[in-house]
Formats: structure tokens, sequence, C-alpha cells
């Protein structure tokens, strides 16, 4: 099993987040960091490393991600005028927490993707 980080306590309830939505394979909870009015994080519950980690058997739980994470924005009423969905993988990619996870963020413009 991969090394644990922070976000496997937060599934396991045992250190405080703003959980939004949680099953037996997903965990939704608000970022502590908000850059934007919604900004949720949904993880595995099982600890994937990175996006560089997925393997042929984690298709059907990263659906469940991708799927939960859409469900949050419309339930947030952002679906409409849409939002952003961001995985951010190992060091270039800016990833600080070693646990998939996948930033629905909305609310707000959000300009470009990237700066040019
Ligand atoms: P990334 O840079 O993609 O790895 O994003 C990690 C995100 O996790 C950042 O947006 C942090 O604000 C957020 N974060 C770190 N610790 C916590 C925590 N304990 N509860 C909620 N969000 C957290």
């Amino acid at each position: 099993m991969p090394e644990e980080t922070i976000f496997s306590k937060i599934v396991r309830r045992e250190i405080p987040a703003e959980i939004v939505y949680q099953d037996e394979l997903v965990t939704a909870f608000k970022d502590i960091n908000p850059r934007a009015p919604l900004h949720v994080l949904v993880i595995p519950n099982e600890p994937i490393p990175t996006a560089a980690d997925v393997t042929e058997a984690h298709e059907a739980l990263l659906g469940r991600v991708f799927r939960v994470a859409t469900q949050v924005a419309a339930e947030a009423g952002v679906a409409e005028r849409g939002y952003r969905l961001i995985v951010n993988c190992r060091e270039h990619g800016g990833q600080e927490v070693d646990h998939l996870h996948m930033h629905v963020v909305g609310g707000r413009p959000l300009g470009r993707f990237l700066p040019d």
C-alpha cells in the first residue's frame, strides 16, 4: 500500500474536514484554502499517490471520482455557467498532497486554463 497522507485521515474522519459527500469509493470535502467560491476536492478513499500511478484496476473508481465531481458542481449551482476540474500530477504539475485528488473549482470566471 502507498504511504498515507492527511487525506486518508479525512476519509476515516480522524481529522476534521467539511465533507460534502462520501460513499464506499470516494470522499468529497471543501478545500481548506479555497481559490474560488466553490472549491471541493474529490478523492478516492484508497490512496493512489498520483495520476501517474493509475492502472486499469482504477477505471471504475476514477469514473466515480469524475461523476461525483460533476454532481458536486451541479449541487453547488455552478454547472450552467461552468467550472473547472483539475488534477495536478507530481512536481511540475504542482501536486502538494500525494493522494490523487480532483479539484472542483467554480462560482466565478476562472480565466484562461494556463498562462501563455
Ligand atoms: P494539490 O496542489 O493539487 O496537491 O492540492 C492540494 C490541495 O489540498 C490544496 O488546494 C490545499 O489547500 C488542500 N488541502 C491541504 N490540506 C487540506 C486539509 N486538511 N483539508 C482540506 N484541504 C486541504
